[in-house]
């Protein structure tokens, strides 16, 4: 039995049944009739035993009675954790998937994105953005917004009226000149990422916070990905962006940034590679830059979708992880169509057989360890595991309830199952209407209560 060292906790609930989850030890760790109880701050105070229901009753001051019990196909496990998505790119999610990255940058996504510069439509998708990620079990999120300061604001206020747990990035980019009607000075950057900043932490909401988010290195000079990293720096935050998404876009940057040892190294030495930076893609990456990632703690999202739909490449994650490198699952959205991160699960799961097809020898990851990826690997890569991807007292409950056997769901159980195949099930065939529950920090956020 695990314990947390105040014995005088208000206990809010407590939960009874199967619960799944990841641990440093093992990608999938099963609690069966486990007893979890959450405090009043939303933290989990206790795992126990339910044959040490009593006991724990005593110890905290609930009642046996207000326990809530699963149903056999029931589980609950970790909220799902998108490292990557564009908030801004959701209005045309599933469709423009026919051009590779810098080509579909000019053709469809700055067109669109430009157009957050009106609040009330930028409203209007990031509602929907929010909304659906949490309806899928997303409950903390690391989004990509645009270059508007108040749009992106909106969005950080949007992700904490509904309860999501959120990096918000509102991004920066001094260089394009494909689409001049979407880009900034290098000074209307800086200026926009402090009112930014400081306007979002004032805010002081409790689980959404601001990203430093340079586009990529293509759409920044190099005096502005400085600034960007000395901003960080000062103020001990986040930093997001994009590296080594395809071939040509690594071309570009070579001949953009000719004095750099590599695409890794441009961010080094701008100072935007730190423990708290999450980069997505990293396809093409060397050996020797991720070396450079893990020395840094700099992590990866791996967003297998967007990689697939823009033809870009194919990540080797197996080599990622044996170079100690942090790593997590992102949707990419709307370069990957799917706003669902059981969606980067699959496609997690098929790049690692589309690499076991070309090489026998890969070892393909199993189910178990991207079931690790999406929640605790996530935490890990964007530096919040302190606070959330796993069950361990003294973390936030950030969790899914989830019915395999949920009416109307997509999922037929022919007979009893154990939960490791529950599990399977659900990342391989379920979708949200098997998630029918989510907490974040102990309170219950789907189904939704309007703000
Ligand atoms: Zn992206």
């Amino acid at each position: 039995m695990e314990t947390s060292e105040k014995f005088d906790t208000d206990i809010r609930f407590v939960c009874r049944g199967t619960f799944v989850h990841s641990t440093a030890e093992e990608a999938l760790q099963i609690l069966e009739d486990a007893l979890l109880g959450v405090d009043s701050e939303g933290k989990i105070a206790f795992i126990g035993e339910g044959k040490d229901l009593q006991k724990l009753s005593e110890n905290f001051g609930f009642s046996p009675s207000a326990v809530t019990q699963l149903q056999q196909h029931e589980f609950f496990m970790p909220g799902m954790i998108d490292t990557h998505i564009h908030a801004s790119q959701y209005s045309y999610a599933g469709t423009a998937l026919d051009m590779p990255l810098l080509q579909w940058l000019n053709t469809y996504t700055f067109p669109v994105e430009s157009r957050f510069q009106d609040v009330e439509f930028a409203k209007k998708v990031y509602t929907q953005v929010v909304k659906r990620t949490l309806r899928n079990g997303t409950t903390t999120a690391c989004y990509f917004a645009t270059i508007h300061t108040d749009a992106s604001l909106l969005l950080g206020q949007i992700a904490n009226d509904f309860g999501q747990r959120a990096l918000v990035g509102k991004v920066c980019m001094d260089r394009n000149d494909a689409v001049k009607c979407y880009r900034e000075t290098s000074e209307e950057s800086q200026e926009e990422t402090y009112r930014f900043i400081k306007e979002l932490l004032n805010k002081k909401y409790p689980l959404v916070k601001p990203v430093v988010t340079p586009r990529f290195a293509p759409s920044c000079t190099e005096a502005l990905l400085a600034k960007l990293g000395e901003i960080a720096k000062n103020n001990k935050l986040h930093i997001q962006s994009h590296i080594s998404e395809n071939l040509e876009e690594v071309k570009l940057v070579k001949e953009l940034f000719p004095n750099s040892e590599s695409y890794t190294d441009i961010y080094h030495k701008c100072n935007l590679l730190t423990d708290k930076t999450i980069m997505a893609h990293g396809c093409h990456l060397s050996d020797e830059e991720l070396v450079l990632f893990r020395k840094t703690g700099a992590a990866l999202a791996h967003c297998p979708n967007s990689n697939i739909s823009l033809c870009s490449g194919v990540l080797n994650v197996r080599n990622v992880l044996n170079h100690k490198v942090k790593l997590g699952l992102g949707t990419d959205m709307a370069g990957g169509y799917s706003p669902s991160i059981l969606d980067a699960v699959r496609r997690s799961l098929d790049s690692s057989k589309v690499l076991t097809i070309q090489d026998p020898e890969h070892k393909t990851l199993s189910f178990e360890e991207v079931f690790r990826l999406a929640t605790l690997g996530g935490s890990q890569a964007l530096s919040l595991d302190e606070r959330t991807g796993n069950f361990k007292v003294g973390k936030d409950f950030d969790a899914l309830r989830v019915n395999v056997a949920a009416p109307g769901g997509p999922i037929d159980l022919i007979q009893n199952e154990k939960p490791q195949i529950l599990l399977e099930k659900f990342l391989n065939l379920g979708d949200d209407r098997n998630i029918v529950q989510v907490f974040v920090a102990g309170k219950k956020v789907v189904p939704f209560s309007e703000p």
